[in-house]
Order: structure tokens, then C-alpha cells, then sequence
């Protein structure tokens, strides 16, 4: 089965995508943690990802395409893809590579994102996402899962949101409505509400 989370930032992709993945014992893969590492371990495309990721842009598609066959390839039998497709060429790329049983749209409005991003904190080492002033100082420092450091994302910062957010409207909300003319599966969920009502509206729509 693959499953493709789709949504704003601050939307929730990742801890739904973590949850679905529990449940149905799926491989949770996030180009934008991809990406992270790749800047981490100064692998070849370090400088193009840093700088595209810095701006608040999209990472150059061939780079995404690459990373996301090579998943594919690698957990066709159960995968949650969260962070692509993103753009219209990615969306026709994932359909040439793969069947998709479905598309999860989780939908926010700009002022939650922004508002939701402002307070979201990481682990370098899982990309647990931690909310701020929902742990205490001192757990801020280190994840308790894999005590990896906890830390603000440099991208996370009020104009880059915003170009984020941008380039969401323009290059990846589109998506959602090519996937539906194509008839596939897009379930669409209201992920303003509370992360298990979100979680159990998926999974209703799912079926
Ligand atoms: P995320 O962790 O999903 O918020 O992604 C962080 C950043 O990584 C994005 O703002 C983009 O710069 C880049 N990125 C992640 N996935 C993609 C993708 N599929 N295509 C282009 N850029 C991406």
C-alpha cells in the first residue's frame, strides 16, 4: 500500500504520517527529512538544498525525483510519503512510478500554519516534532526517544513560512485537484482539530 500525505506546513503531514504508520507497520519517508540529512552530512547537493531550503523555494525536482524512486522501489509494499509531490511534474512522475491506494489532504488555513510553525521544535536525530511550552526548559534539550538534540529549524522562521506557504498555494495545492480529475483516491480532512479526531477522520475515510 502507499499512502501520500499532502497539506500545508504546520498541517500535521508528519505526525499523521508517523500514526498511519504504526497502525498499518508502513515505512514513514519524508523528503524534507531526506533533504535535512543530506545538509547534515554534507552529502553532494548539500549547497543547492541548503540554499533552496533557506529561501523558503522548492528543492530542484530531479533531486526529489531520484530520492523518491529509490523509495519506492524500496518500500512499494507499505510506504507513507509525506513532502512529495509538491509540484505538478512530481505529481505526474509519482503516477508513472507507482499505483496510489491514497491521497490524504490535510487542510489548514494560513493563520494556524503560521501560528502552529511559530511554536514547532524538532529532534535532529528522529524529527519528532515537539511543541513549545508544551515541554518543560529543560526537555527541551534532548528527545527522550532517541536523545537526539531538540531543536527550532532554521527554516522555521516567520518570512520563511510565509514563502513556504506561497509556493503551497501556487505549485502544490494544485496537485490535489490534477490527482482528483486523474481519479484517485484523495481523501480531504479538516487537520485544524485536535491530532487523534484528525487521526480517526483518516481513518474513517479510508474505510
Ligand atoms: P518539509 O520538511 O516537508 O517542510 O520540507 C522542508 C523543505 O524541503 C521545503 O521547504 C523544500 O525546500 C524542501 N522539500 C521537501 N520536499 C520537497 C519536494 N518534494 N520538492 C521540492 N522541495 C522539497
Amino acid at each position: 500500500m502507499i499512502i501520500i500525505i499532502m497539506g500545508p506546513q504546520g498541517s500535521g503531514k508528519g505526525t499523521q504520517a508517523d500514526k498511519l504508520a504504526d497502525k498499518f507497520d508502513m515505512i514513514h519517508v519524508s523528503t524534507g527529512d531526506i533533504l535535512r540529512d543530506e545538509v547534515q552530512r554534507h552529502g553532494k547537493y548539500e549547497d543547492i538544498v541548503k540554499e533552496c531550503m533557506n529561501k523558503g523555494e522548492l528543492v530542484p525536482d530531479k533531486i526529489n525525483d531520484a530520492i523518491v524512486k529509490k523509495v519506492v522501489e524500496r518500500y512499494k509494499k507499505g510506504l507513507i510519503l509525506d513532502g512529495y509531490p509538491r509540484s505538478m511534474h512530481q505529481a505526474q512522475e509519482i503516477l508513472n512510478m507507482t499505483k496510489i491506494d491514497y491521497i490524504v489532504s490535510l487542510n489548514i488555513d494560513d493563520e494556524t500554519a503560521v501560528e502552529r510553525i511559530s511554536k514547532r521544535l524538532i529532534c535532529t536525530s528522529n524529527h519528532k516534532v515537539f511543541i513549545e511550552g508544551k515541554i518543560t526548559k529543560e526537555d527541551i534539550k534532548e528527545c527522550e526517544d532517541s536523545g537526539g538534540k531538540i531543536i527550532k529549524r532554521e527554516d522555521d522562521t516567520p518570512e520563511n513560512v510565509k514563502s513556504r506557504l506561497k509556493v503551497y498555494h501556487e505549485e502544490t495545492a494544485p496537485i490535489i485537484d490534477y490527482f482528483k480529475k486523474q481519479k484517485q483516491n484523495v481523501i480531504e480532512v479538516d487537520a485544524t482539530k485536535p491530532i487523534n479526531e484528525v487521526y480517526e477522520d483518516i481513518l474513517k475515510l479510508m474505510n
